[in-house]
């Protein structure tokens, strides 16, 4: 356990070697609490309307639509939670269920905004926030992680098909569940909201740039000398 904990930090560190690779892939190594680690969202609110945008969706898309609702006044949940859904919708071009994905922002703005904002929201504790978005039409485990990490600052870890496959990989070790997944890196890697936050940015673009669903780009990926998988494949097993 104390060798897997030694090698998760040295995943930080190849991560925080990455920056370049990780701004195209849509996450910007910033202050511990910057909203900006998301794609360079100007706040937690645009973080929370692009984390439902986002899914289905290429980040290029949803960041030129946070642009054009930043420009129509239309990047916080008190506007969104005004407007009718097909409204919204029709300023989301472009984006994957859209009309669907209105709806639900529309949904979520009013419920945010009428507990008093994400100020009332953060007085919650963790499992009581938790609990509110996954209670939420589309917000499933890993935006509700998403949502708790980048835009309130909690400590928890999304994890997504990409951690899953590039950690399965790298260590052979494989959760039984989300829960189970979540706790267990939770445990591993140094508490903190820039090593969470980095951590999660790394494994993502990791498992888009490199390790591919099908057959992984060993040979060029920075996690090459610490994988199980890639020394498995270089001793012929
Ligand atoms: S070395 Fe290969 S298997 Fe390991 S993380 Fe990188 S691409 Fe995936």
């Amino acid at each position: 356990m104390i060798e897997v904990i030694e090698d998760i930090k040295r995943l930080l560190t190849v991560f925080e070697g990455m920056s370049s690779k990780l701004k195209e892939n849509g996450w910007i190594i910033s202050e511990p609490e910057s909203p900006k680690w998301w794609g360079g969202v100007l706040s937690p609110e645009e973080v929370i309307i692009s984390a439902i945008l986002v899914q289905q969706t290429k980040w290029e898309i949803v960041s030129e639509v946070m642009v054009r609702l930043r420009q129509g006044k239309l990047n916080t949940l008190k506007a969104i939670a005004e407007l009718n859904p097909v409204d919204l919708a029709n300023a989301l071009s472009g984006v994957n269920l859209r009309f669907t994905k209105a709806n639900r922002l529309v949904k979520i703005a009013k419920a945010i905004t009428l507990m008093g904002g994400l100020g009332a929201l953060s007085k919650l504790n963790d499992n009581e926030v938790r609990e509110m978005l996954l209670s939420m039409d589309g917000v499933g485990y890993e935006t509700a992680d998403s949502i708790m990490l980048f835009a309130l600052n909690r400590l928890t870890i999304p994890i997504s098909t990409y951690t899953i496959r590039v950690i399965k990989r790298v260590y052979g070790y494989s959760g039984s569940n989300y829960e189970d997944w979540r706790i267990t890196l939770m445990r591993l890697l140094p508490r903190g909201l820039y090593e969470y936050k980095l951590f999660h940015a790394g494994v993502v673009t990791v498992g888009k740039e490199w390790c591919l669903k099908g057959t992984p780009r060993c040979i060029e990926c920075p996690l090459r000398n610490q994988c199980h998988l890639a020394k498995l494949k270089t001793n012929g097993g």
